[in-house]
């Protein structure tokens, strides 16, 4: 849309143009365009009232919610950046990322206000606390900070397209996340690159009905719902993930398109109301975020009978870089269904060595990609960004794998979980989705160990389904019908869960440290 420059663009074209469409849906309440614009610029105003100043940040401290789409355009009307805080976070964390990105106002959730009310006096930054709902005690609530939404004038300050308009934090899978600063640019550029792929699954359109059910403070999450918006869409709001509700949406809804992470899927499929829940209003299931066993894809395509398309991106890069389409999804198990995809229009891949030389075909390496999705910089972290992105735009991602000779990229690990045994790399996503494929393994992860002789020796973590037994035993001599001998664990652990984080993303770091207690791992 050649009038769209800015975030805040997007609800002031679609409250003109269709003004009476409902764009969100919580619970009970239902959202127009028309209103979604007058709530954005309401709050754009009250941020210019409050002396937020253009650039300057605020935080969201909530689960998922119809008002966070008014901070988002209300924050990008009046050119500040809004921080959406993972909320599974432990206080001195949250207190960590607002005292970080120098928030001036919290926007807090009424789950969330009682602890706040514990540990606010710690934020150094803060200087107003809104309540989203109701207000609490001396803290106002968010319609009575908003003041008269009708009457409610758009300061229009939204700023350049370079100008950052979120800033959303890594999801700290193997470290300290890292404030990425994404611009105007970024989200309006990602839409280009999908209008340029042209396919069905990719272009959103006003009639289509998107649930949102992954968290908003991950660029999943937003990056989705900015598209579902961007097309006019209803967006059906799921407040907090939880199986029986996501799937209840979906029938009551007739949700057309989705964004799941594999987690998300393996949740929903355990559920016993996904036998009985009608699917067919499904189009597209878009999916990605960390790896998918191939298991747990074949049978969600079976159970859900719809096109599946996997995506593969990162917050530094805006979400997805790749993906891989719905007609390379072959149930039968051929090469591709291994694959991440191949670039959207745009967007350029290419693997390098650890020197940053470019490797051929099918060599492993480290994926670099360059696009106009690609952050302005991590917050306050100059070093961080230098050693990321080179001077020609080239983004590290800390990924390993390869790319085909038709440009499809495959996904080994993370660099830094890549596992190095008697001189061997050895990538733990393979081994664990080996390993799914045995009946008693309800979930895996496999991590590298110390070892005196080897550097390093694979180990597989198991949670092991109730109703099926294995031994340790069974599930080794399971993986050496399955993969090379130097990747079958040595070691079997079984635990009752393992640590992931809200994204479904295994913590190999948590998960590694009683093992290297007192050792220093090479990082690779
Ligand atoms: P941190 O950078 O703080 O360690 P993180 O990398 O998990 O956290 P995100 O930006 O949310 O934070 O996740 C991006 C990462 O997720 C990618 O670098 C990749 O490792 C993984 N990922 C994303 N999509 C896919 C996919 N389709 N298949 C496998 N892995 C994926
Ligand atoms: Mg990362």
């Amino acid at each position: 849309h050649p009038d769209i420059r800015a975030l805040g663009d997007v609800p002031r074209i679609h409250g003109r143009e269709r003004s009476d469409k409902v764009a969100l849906i919580e619970g009970d309440r239902s959202i127009s365009y028309a209103e979604l614009d007058r709530l954005s610029s309401a709050c754009a105003a009250a941020l210019v009232a409050a002396g937020v100043k253009p650039q300057r940040r605020v935080g969201f401290l909530d689960k998922n919610s119809a008002d966070y789409f008014a901070l988002l355009f209300g924050t990008a009307k009046a050119g500040a950046v809004l921080v959406p805080v993972n909320w599974r976070l432990a206080a001195p964390e949250i207190t960590f990322i607002l005292d970080d990105a120098q928030a001036e106002i919290l926007f807090v959730g009424p789950d969330f206000v009682q602890a706040v009310r514990y540990f606010h006096q710690d934020f150094k930054t803060v200087k107003q606390i809104v309540v989203m709902g109701g207000g609490d005690g001396d803290w106002p609530g968010f319609a009575q900070w908003l003041g008269d939404v009708d009457a409610a004038v758009d300061p229009r300050l939204d700023g350049a397209a370079r100008d950052t308009v979120i800033q959303m934090y890594t999801s700290g899978t193997t470290g300290n996340p890292k404030g990425v600063m994404l611009m105007h640019d970024n989200f309006l550029g990602n839409i280009q690159q999908r209008e340029a792929a042209a396919e069905e699954w990719a272009l959103w359109t006003d009639k289509d009905v998107a649930q949102i059910a992954m968290p908003l403070f991950h660029i999943g999450g937003t990056g989705s719902a900015f598209l579902g918006i961007y097309s006019g869409a209803k967006l059906i709001i799921t407040r907090d993930f939880e199986p029986g509700l996501v799937l209840r949406q979906i029938e009551q809804h007739r949700i057309t398109k989705v964004f799941y992470v594999p987690a998300v899927l393996l949740f929903l499929l355990q559920h016993p109301a996904s036998q009985t829940t009608d699917f067919s209003s499904f189009k597209y299931i878009l999916y990605g975020a960390s790896p998918i066993p191939l298991d747990l894809l074949r049978k969600a395509m079976a159970v859900f009978k719809c096109g599946f398309v996997q995506v593969y991106g990162m917050t530094e890069t805006t979400g997805m870089c790749t993906y891989l389409p719905a007609e390379d999804h072959d149930p039968d198990g051929n090469e591709r269904m291994r694959s991440a995809g191949k670039p959207l229009p745009g967007i350029e891949v290419k693997i390098v060595d650890e020197h940053g030389n470019s490797l051929p075909p099918r060599v492993v390496g480290e994926i670099c990609t360059r696009s106009v999705g690609i952050m302005a910089g991590y917050w306050n972290r100059p070093d961080a960004t230098a050693k990321t992105i080179d001077g020609e735009g080239w983004l590290k991602t800390g990924d390993a794998g390869y790319l085909d000779e038709d440009g499809y990229v495959y996904i080994y690990d993370r660099v830094k979980d890549m596992i190095v045994s008697g001189g061997e790399n050895i990538y733990p996503a393979e081994i664990e989705s080996a390993l799914f494929g045995h009946p008693a393994v309800a979930d895996v992860a496999v991590i590298g160990v110390p070892d005196d002789r080897w550097g390093e020796a694979v180990k597989a973590v198991v949670v092991r389904k109730p109703e099926v037994e294995a031994s340790a035993d069974d599930i080794i001599a399971f993986a050496r019908t399955r993969i090379a001998g130097y990747k079958v664990p040595r070691s079997v652990d079984f635990v009752d869960y393992l640590p992931r984080n809200p994204t479904g993303k295994l913590l190999k770091r948590e998960l590694r440290e009683p093992y290297w207690a007192g050792r220093e791992r090479r990082v690779n």
